[in-house]
């Protein structure tokens, strides 16, 4: 049996990626290896859309937004966060650990901020640094419309606008150039379609200027130094070599299957998702559903550890489950990376099985015929 991972990170890795990673490993100050972080740069660059620097950072997804916040704000720096979630609740967190004055703006879970809220609360608060949006917000299937929020952002104010990416880059739309973002962090185990522990922080020549400029202490993740070392195709410390590697791979797949193309098949296989938990009366948990997470209600006869094991031992299905106050209440399907069609309905099917089986009710594959109809081209 296979193990079929629909979890939000770590998400599966493609056959192609792995055997780049398990060859001989190059060292990372080699002619090799500098030409393979040249193509690395600029495939990144295409994934965030930009033409400036994508910094990479060894670390999972939260050392990326610790290293934003450190390198953008200085104690004392007022910044607007939006809690809509457990991640949006993580900026406000990483910037209280560092003596900034959160200024937060919570949203129900489930629901997205919307640009008129954000302009008015930087209206009363003239002298934020800095706003901190959550793209697609993991915890809560939620996706924001960020090319709205941002617009709204710079017609108001010279705040930075710093976003997590981490479960949208190189799966959803997100312009970072055209959008006028200021810096955006995504992470390796994601839509990038690796294990997990590298990260990347795009940064405008705005985000530039206030990284220049912090006075937050920082050493190991000072993006002065990475930023000289990007120049130069090199890294200021010993990278994730292997993972670069794969990330070689994993962008040339997605420079072949086309970025518009990916953001389609995300968009796509969660509504096939959405269109198989609905038909099953699961109902959703996002009012502005993501293209790569699905959030759903358990029904109430559904205990969620018994349900998420027999999915796993019995069908190879890995799902996650609902964080903070909706464990046990809701379930998380990703469609985050590498996926295709096939891989949609079984996923679809499973869950429709094992609800069955542990509800005790027949399942005639309803599901899977609701997600078969909504992935018809
Ligand atoms: N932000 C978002 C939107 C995420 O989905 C995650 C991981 N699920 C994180 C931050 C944290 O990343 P990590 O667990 O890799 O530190």
């Amino acid at each position: 049996m296979k193990t079929r991972l629909f979890t939000p990170g770590p998400t599966p890795v493609p056959e192609r990626v792995a055997l780049r990673m398990a060859a001989e490993l190059p060292h990372h100050r080699s002619e090799e290896f500098r030409q393979t972080l040249a193509r690395v740069h600029q495939g990144l660059q295409s994934v965030f859309m930009t033409s400036g620097p994508v910094l990479m950072l060894t670390s999972s997804g939260t050392g990326a937004m610790e290293a934003l916040v450190i390198n953008c704000f200085s104690p004392g720096d007022v910044v607007l966060t939006v809690n809509g979630g457990k991640f949006g609740e993580r900026w406000t967190e990483l910037l209280t650990m560092f003596g900034m004055v959160p200024v937060e703006l919570t949203v129900p879970w489930g629901e997205a901020i919307d640009a008129v809220r954000v302009r008015d609360v930087l209206r009363a608060h003239k002298n934020a640094r800095g706003v901190l949006l959550t793209h697609n917000e993991t915890s809560t299937g939620t996706i924001i419309d960020l090319r709205t929020i941002a617009s709204a952002i710079r017609d108001e104010s010279e705040a930075l606008i710093c976003v997590d990416g981490i479960s949208s880059v190189g799966a959803a739309e997100l312009r970072f150039e055209e959008w006028g973002i200021d810096g955006c962090v995504t992470a390796s185990q994601k839509g990038l379609m690796l294990p997990p522990g590298l990260t990347f922080a795009a940064l405008s020549a705005k985000a530039i200027q206030a990284v220049n400029s912090s006075v937050t202490p920082r050493f190991y993740l000072d993006f002065r130094r990475a930023l000289k070392s990007w120049e130069n195709h090199d890294t200021p410390w010993t990278p994730a070599i292997s993972l670069i590697v794969g990330l070689d791979e994993s962008l040339g797949m997605i420079q072949d299957e086309g970025l518009t193309e990916v953001w389609k098949r995300h968009a796509r296989h969660a509504s096939a998702i959405r269109a198989g938990l609905s038909a099953i009366g699961m109902r959703l948990f996002s009012r502005n559903p993501s293209p790569t997470v699905t959030a759903a209600w358990l029904p109430n006869a559904l205990e969620w550890k018994e349900f998420r094991d027999r999915l796993q031992s019995v069908y190879g299905v890995r799902i996650a489950g609902g964080q903070g106050q909706y464990l046990g209440k809701i379930l998380r399907v990703s469609n985050l990376g590498y996926h295709d069609d096939m891989d949609i309905l079984a996923a679809v099917d499973g869950i429709e099985r094992a609800v069955g089986e542990c509800m005790k009710v027949p399942t005639p594959g309803e599901a899977l015929s609701a997600a078969r109809v909504a992935l018809a081209p």
